[in-house]
């Protein structure tokens, strides 16, 4: 069955993420999905936080996101918190195509900053929605350093990427959907 739609979680701060609104939705339309931002307020798990860290484990989230999916299409938490996995200082975001479940974190592309007003950051937001996205529709990380799905470890990587998938992704996501 193809995916329809993107249900958005707030992890957290139901208004930090619910600022990002625009974005997350025009992450949806990029590949034609439809998208809804759930006004809830979701703590992040108490398991899923490491005091050591001072970081939330993206892995315990997505189990998280996985218990609310219910009958939603895909379901992406999006999170103001910061989230690592294990091995790695941070991440973006994670996804897990087989449960159809991904977390997002706005923390390191906006520096945790409260400034939802600049268009950087905006922009960050909707190229890592997207990207985790194009996880979730069952597409690989992307050599191509200006294509949407290539790993970025930093916010510089995310900025040297254009908000849209490369041919060779596009053909595969249309491969994918056939
Ligand atoms: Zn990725
Ligand atoms: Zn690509």
């Amino acid at each position: 069955m193809l995916a329809k739609e993107i249900v958005y979680i707030p992890l957290g701060s139901t208004l930090r993420t619910l600022a990002y609104e625009s974005e997350l939705l025009k992450a949806a339309s990029l590949y034609s999905l439809n998208g809804r931002v759930l006004n809830v307020s979701v703590p992040l798990s108490e398991e899923s936080y490491n005091p050591e860290r001072r970081q939330f484990n993206a892995l315990i989230l997505l189990d998280q996101v996985s218990r609310m999916k219910k009958g939603f299409d895909l379901c992406m938490g999006v999170t103001a918190s910061d989230i690592y996995v294990p091995q790695m200082n941070f991440v973006f975001g994670v996804a897990d195509v087989s449960r159809g479940c991904a977390v997002l974190s706005i923390f390191r592309l906006t520096f945790g900053r409260y400034d939802e007003g600049q268009e950087i950051f905006r922009e960050r937001v909707l190229k890592e929605a997207a990207h985790e996205l194009g996880h979730l529709l069952g597409l690989s990380h992307c050599k191509n350093r200006s294509c949407l799905m290539s790993f970025s470890n930093s916010v510089m990587e995310v900025d040297m990427k254009k908000p849209i998938l490369c041919e060779r992704c596009l053909n595969i996501l249309k491969m994918l959907s056939e």
